[in-house]
């Protein structure tokens, strides 16, 4: 047994609370590794690693942490099966997929090294008579993210590059199931030149997340993780007197207008209900097709596909759709089907029996694509986020049904429409009270340099991700009001200047 721990001032730390739980390949469902659980005191440690390094950190220049963060993203680019096998072995999802989850968290690096750009500041010459006003950003201090077992390099990567590169040291809490990826990027910054104390990692559960919210010296915590948890981190992390963004669940409705492109709306359907096994807070999980035509026809055309889906390891290349993360929540996600079916939906496409027959690969938390129809709003299969590859059908007659359709749910995180219609699409964009819209776009999942982040109760804290918003998050303004010698009056001003 391999023990994952922690790395603290540009270092691994072995485990010292006695604490630990098991890290399963969900492929194979064995286990070869476990992670270590920090105590109060592990977690202390690194945050005073993170401490003592912010003061030379901040004073660096912006273009040298750019600079960093620039042999970082070679590092990256070079590494990335590596990193990909990693997450694999201990999330499940396709090597390419995988793959994937780098590029995209690789991207957010890159648009730090625009940092000198972006952290310009503004400044105006004679506010007043002789008198300038400058505006700047400064870092904050310490930071926190803690991070969902979904995207074990990506959602990390969200977070520090942004935070680190805009002068913050970094304290990363990654989830306990999937812990190795978070260790190989602590390592490979270490390489690209970060200085210790700057980026540091604590395994953990619980223990660690409540030792990070009640830790004076940490002034901004980032969450992504499931909604009561978010809920939980930005009331708690508030409380404290901490900057908290908090993303959480979502449920994802996709609506096919009669004059789409059915083909085109099939064939995301397959990507954006059953990629990454439907374990992605993107994901759509609601199909939602405007008039029963077309809810038949795109059924008819979804049924074959589902059925042929190639489920199975990232060993095997070919596989479209890996195992679910844990057996716990291949048990979850069956349940979900079980109390679907017994409310009244139809299970078009039933993914309970299937059986993964890939020597080695017998005892993995498989599942196979689901498809239920004639889902309604009260059932617990509409309500809740199942997290896994199951793509419920809710047939709505009109666009507005389906607007209001979406209204009505809790997450808000994306959804999407399927149209050639301009006017709706114009209208769908404009109107949806949702974070992130596509059209035509099942994913719409923003680029680095835009934010990322849902409505409603997708997300708690007035910031989204990365892009400008992550730079806003992890800075404050200071303006500096200057009033130079020549113009300095003798006489007490006791009322409120102003230009007159
Ligand atoms: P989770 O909420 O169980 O865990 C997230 C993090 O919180 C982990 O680091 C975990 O250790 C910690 N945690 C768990 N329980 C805790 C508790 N009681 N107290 C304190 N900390 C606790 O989420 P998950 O299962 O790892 O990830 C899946 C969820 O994340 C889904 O709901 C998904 O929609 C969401 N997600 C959202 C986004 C987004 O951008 N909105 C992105 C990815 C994932």
């Amino acid at each position: 047994m391999t023990e994952l721990a922690h790395y603290v001032n540009g270092a691994a730390v072995a485990g010292m609370s006695g604490r630990s739980q098991p890290v399963f390949n969900p492929a194979t469902g064995t286990s070869e590794k476990t992670v270590a659980l920090a105590s109060v005191d592990e977690v202390n440690k690194a945050v005073a690693a993170a401490k003592s390094a912010w003061p030379a950190w901040s004073k660096t220049p912006a273009l040298r942490r750019a600079r960093i963060m620039d042999k970082f993203k070679s590092i990256l680019w070079d590494r990335a099966p590596q990193l990909a096998e990693a997450i694999s072995s201990e999330h499940g999802k396709t090597h390419d997929d995988a793959l994937g989850e780098v590029t995209r968290g690789l991207e957010v690096v890159e648009y730090a090294t625009s940092a000198p750009s972006f952290l310009k500041g503004e400044f105006s010459e004679n506010v007043g008579p002789d008198i300038d006003c400058q505006m700047i950003r400064q870092s904050l201090g310490v930071c926190a993210g803690i991070t969902p077992f979904n995207f074990p390099a990506m959602v990390p990567m969200w977070m520090f590059p942004i935070a680190i590169v805009t002068g913050n040291t970094f304290v990363l809490k990654p989830s306990e199931r999937d812990p190795s990826a978070s260790l190989l990027l602590a390592e490979w910054l270490s390489e690209a030149g970060l200085p210790e104390g700057v980026f540091n990692v604590v395994q953990g559960d619980k223990e660690a997340v409540d030792a990070i919210l009640h830790h004076p010296d940490i002034k901004a915590v980032s969450f992504v993780g499931s909604t009561p948890i978010a809920q939980y981190i930005h009331q708690t992390g508030t409380s404290m007197g901490k900057r908290v963004q908090a993303l959480g669940g979502a449920k994802n409705h996709m609506v096919i207008m009669p004059d789409a492109d059915l083909d085109m709306a099939a064939s995301a359907l397959m990507g954006a209900g059953y990629g990454s096994a439907g374990e992605r807070c993107m994901a759509i999980s609601v199909a939602v097709p405007v008039t029963d035509a077309v809810a038949d026809a795109l059924i008819e055309k979804l049924v074959p596909q589902i059925e042929a889906l190639k489920i199975g390891p990232a060993a095997d290349r070919d596989s479209e759709m890996g195992p679910l993360v844990t057996e716990q929540h291949l048990n979850k996600v069956r349940g979900y089907i079980d109390s679907g079916e017994s409310q009244g939906a139809r299970v078009v496409v039933d993914g309970r029996g299937f059986k993964q027959d890939k020597q080695g690969y017998e005892n993995g938390y498989f599942i196979g694509g689901t498809l239920l129809d004639n889902v309604t709003e009260d059932m617990d299969c509409y309500r809740n986020e199942i997290f896994g590859p199951v793509l419920s059908v809710v047939r709505k007659q009109s666009y507005q049904d389906a607007v209001d359709l979406i209204h009505g749910h809790e997450y808000a995180n994306g959804t999407a429409v399927f149209t050639r219609d301009g006017d709706v699409a114009r209208n769908f964009s404009q109107d949806i009270e949702v974070g992130m819209v596509g059209i035509n776009v099942p994913i719409p999942v923003p680029m680095a340099f835009h934010s990322f982040g849902g409505w409603k109760a997708s997300i708690f804290g007035d910031h989204h991700m990365h892009g400008m918003e992550g730079v806003r998050f992890y800075t404050r303004i200071k303006t500096t009001t200057t009033r130079w010698p020549t113009g300095q009056r003798t006489d007490p001003e006791f009322t409120m200047p102003t230009l007159g």
